[in-house]
């Protein structure tokens, strides 16, 4: 079975048309998920996709900012992705953007996705993205890394956590305040935002929450 069909993107930086690789639904398959629910696929590696690069000039991103693109089109923004590009051309060059990627194909679109983010100043992609690049290292086994992009997403979760009124996004950031702190070995910080997020989703029974309760009563 085929796993990877290609879709055309029109880049909103430097207005290439391009096709990017994406992943058919069908194909994946989440083999197991860590205790951050950092899923494990068999076959295809659905995080080397998440994120779309263009070809041309490497501006990379979630597929809603080629769909629209007036985020990107906003004056002072543009320049300054403009002269992102530029420099990512330099330094990124070799990155496969084709089918076929590996864990360093991977972590370098991360990279070039959180420094659009950067740009963009937006703390909930950022959150996702620093997630991901951690969760790319730990399947390297580069631990010190793993922890470093993880607390990179623990300050955007924080920031998701103090603005949004959305309450799926309140209890996704609640879970990952308290376990990305489980994991920095900060005990009180993860045991104060597992309390919170059991004390306003206490009728909730979402992944977050199982998977929460589980973890909570590792902390001793
Ligand atoms: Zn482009």
């Amino acid at each position: 079975m085929k796993s990877i069909w290609y879709k055309r993107f029109d880049c909103p930086v430097c207005q290439a048309q391009f096709r990017a690789p994406r992943v058919f639904s069908e194909a994946i398959r989440v083999s197991r998920r860590d205790r951050d629910l950092m899923p494990h696929y068999e076959g295809v590696n659905l995080l080397f996709y998440d994120l779309v690069t263009c070809d041309r000039c490497l501006f990379t991103a979630f597929e809603k900012e080629y769909i629209k693109p007036n985020i990107v089109a906003k004056s002072g923004r543009f320049e300054k992705l403009k002269s992102l590009t530029k420099r990512a051309k330099k330094i990124y060059s070799g990155i496969n953007l084709g089918e076929g990627r590996n864990v360093d194909d991977a972590i370098a679109i991360h990279i070039l996705g959180a420094s659009t983010y950067h740009i963009l100043d937006q703390d909930r992609e950022l959150a996702e993205v620093y997630l991901r690049l951690g969760w790319l290292y730990r399947l390297k086994g580069e631990r010190q890394r793993e922890l470093h992009a993880l607390g990179r997403a623990l300050i955007h979760f924080e920031r998701v956590y103090q603005t949004t009124g959305d309450l799926d996004a309140v209890q996704r950031a609640l879970f990952y305040i308290a376990e990305i702190n489980r994991r920095l070995g900060r005990r009180d910080e993860a045991v104060r935002y597992y309390s919170e997020l059991f004390r306003r989703f206490k009728d909730s029974e979402s992944v977050y929450l199982k998977m929460a309760r589980q973890n909570r009563e590792e902390i001793r």
